[in-house]
């Protein structure tokens, strides 16, 4: 697929299939974390724990014990280990699949292989999904939205509306992105909507796709200080749709 071409349908497929969730009466906070890291599990968690927080976990079992630009990351023995503190495992693929230039029968066999080792592994079945590099084809889009409750992307909300086949996320990276964080809490505050963070590593030196602990403490005490709710997104899912199937 040509560069022109994949921007377009990476656009086209934020306007298609679309399923909007219900505007939560007070604002939820949820933490993602892509892959995933072994300094998540190190370093991330235990400050979230230190709140009685609990994330979702978007792991793609490829990646398991696999070293690359985001460090080590965990085995299949941590991922029973965090679902076991509380953390939620969501999907992710399994080889970290690049929605662009694979069909959708392809996607879905390395969805299955994903879900099937979480399964092995004994952990519940998830309905949550994040897509790899947050690429989507509108193609990909609809076979998923029957298979999962709600398909992550990596796209800042520029309001409070939610699509589930297409969750915004906001970045939790470099400083830049943190200022930004902050001021999305701020934002929350006010303003009643669904507010999801995500990052990959966490540690000294990150990659540019993950932040350093210090960050993401800042953004940890700016949540604490809102008295906001942190769920985990299945949790945040089912409390909005029970929200909604009362109005
Ligand atoms: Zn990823």
């Amino acid at each position: 697929m040509n560069a022109i071409r994949q921007i377009s349908t990476r656009r086209l497929s934020r306007f298609v299939q679309k399923s909007i969730l219900p505007t939560p009466s007070e604002t939820i906070i949820t933490f993602g974390f892509d892959d995933c890291p072994l300094s998540v599990v190190e370093t991330a968690l235990p400050m979230l724990e230190a709140e009685d927080w609990r994330a979702t976990i978007y792991v793609a079992c490829g990646l398991c014990e696999t070293t690359n630009h985001l460090g080590l990351h965990m085995s299949l023995d941590d991922v029973v280990e965090v679902h076991k503190r509380g953390h939620e495992i969501a999907d992710h693929t399994f080889s970290h699949l690049n929605a662009m230039g694979v069909d959708a029968e392809t996607y879905m066999a390395d969805i299955n292989l994903n879900l099937q080792t979480l399964r092995a592994l004994g952990l519940p079945p998830t309905r949550h999904f994040a897509y790899p590099y947050g690429e989507v084809s509108p193609s990909i889009k609809k076979a998923l939205r029957n298979r999962f409750e709600t398909l992550r992307g990596v796209i800042s909300p520029n309001n409070q509306t939610q699509d589930a086949n297409l969750l915004n996320a906001v970045r939790l990276y470099d400083d830049k992105t943190i200022e930004s964080a902050l001021m999305h809490i701020e934002t929350a505050n006010n303003t009643p909507q669904w507010l999801h963070f995500f990052t990959h590593d966490v540690r000294e030196n990150p990659s540019e796709y993950g932040c350093t602990p210090e960050n993401f403490q800042r953004v940890v005490e700016a949540v604490k200080a809102s008295g906001l709710k942190v769920m985990t997104v299945d949790q945040a899912y089912r409390h909005i749709e029970e929200e909604g199937s009362h109005l």
